[in-house]
């Protein structure tokens, strides 16, 4: 079966993965953003940024054939691994089936991770060379729900990178950045060429590191996510149109929003893509504090 052909799966050579998915009547699946990763060096360079202890208990998104798994292996022992493909999940089975910590999830991410963390708790570590397409939309679904490790590493693409990381009033500052910065730092990991995958992709990739940072308040996000939302959503629009067009308006009042950016000495002429992710979250205390002062009649 596929574990027995293990030992003919070379993942440095672009020719012996691509004879290895033939052979048992594979190829790369693009839906999936399957690229693998060619290159031992920065296999190596991920697992050095990860820094890893043998109790940790790690998370691996999208390991694919194992490349980075049997490494993670030889470093921590707890490791869980997601994989939406089928086929992998077979190989992996087989080929993992002597590691009793090791567990394999079957399935989307996205649609798995929760019962993972009810039943183990919040893991050491969560990394992965993550799928081009929808990198963005697994990293912020675990940080909306709450779910930041100590320590996580992930491959993207370079763009998205660049928005993890940018700073307001820049064209790469996004909801997204929002996001991420409001859970965590963003380390720049450096840039990796399309050669060290395969199939190579056409775009460059990059690392980022994210750490928790621990400044703002987690019960917050879901009201900072819509605020951010709300201002991302017509960037050629000032702050006053995008937040008085918006759900919240109904839901806090025109009045509150105004005030809550008088709060915040937040001029509302200027653009939401220039606010800086503590401006938002002061807003977003702001409208919480009004909309419970609000509600203090009721009790
Ligand atoms: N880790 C391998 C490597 O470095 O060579 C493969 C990385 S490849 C870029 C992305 C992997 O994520 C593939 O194995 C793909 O099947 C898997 N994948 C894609 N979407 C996924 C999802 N929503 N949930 C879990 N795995 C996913």
């Amino acid at each position: 079966m596929l574990g027995a052909m293990h030992g003919e799966l070379n993942y440095n050579s672009p020719k012996s993965i691509a004879q290895f998915l033939q052979t048992h009547g594979m190829a790369p699946n693009r839906r999936f953003g399957q690229n693998f990763l060619i290159s031992q060096g920065i296999r190596e360079k991920i697992v050095g940024l990860l820094e890893l202890e043998e109790q940790s208990n790690v998370w691996e998104i999208g390991p694919g054939l194992g490349a980075m798994t049997h490494m993670l292996l030889d470093k921590a022992k707890n490791i869980t691994l997601f994989e939406i493909d089928n086929r992998f999940i077979q190989f992996l089975t087989i080929l993992y089936s002597e590691y009793p910590h090791l567990k394999i999830v079957n399935g989307d991410v996205v649609k798995t991770w929760k019962s993972v963390y009810r039943e183990d708790g919040l893991p050491d570590r969560i990394m992965g060379n993550l799928p081009y397409n929808t990198a963005s939309m697994i990293i912020a679904d675990l940080i909306e729900a709450g779910c930041v490790a100590p320590r996580m590493v992930f491959t993207v693409q370079k763009e998205v990178a660049a928005r993890m990381r940018a700073i307001p009033g820049t064209r790469e500052y996004s909801a997204f950045s929002v996001i991420c910065q409001f859970a965590c730092t963003v380390e720049d990991g450096g840039t990796i060429s399309p050669g060290a995958f395969y199939p190579p992709p056409h775009v460059d990739s990059a690392l980022v590191v994210m750490k928790p940072h621990g400044r703002f308040n987690f019960s917050r996000l879901p009201l900072v996510s819509e605020i951010t939302k709300a201002l991302f959503s017509s960037r050629r629009k000032t702050i006053r149109n995008t937040l008085i067009r918006s759900s919240l308006a109904a839901r806090y009042g025109q009045e509150n929003i105004a005030a809550a950016l008088e709060a915040g000495g937040i001029d509302p002429g200027r653009r939401g893509e220039e606010l800086a992710v503590e401006t938002v979250v002061a807003l977003a205390e702001f409208l919480s504090e009004t909309s419970s002062r609000d509600d203090s009649w009721m009790v």
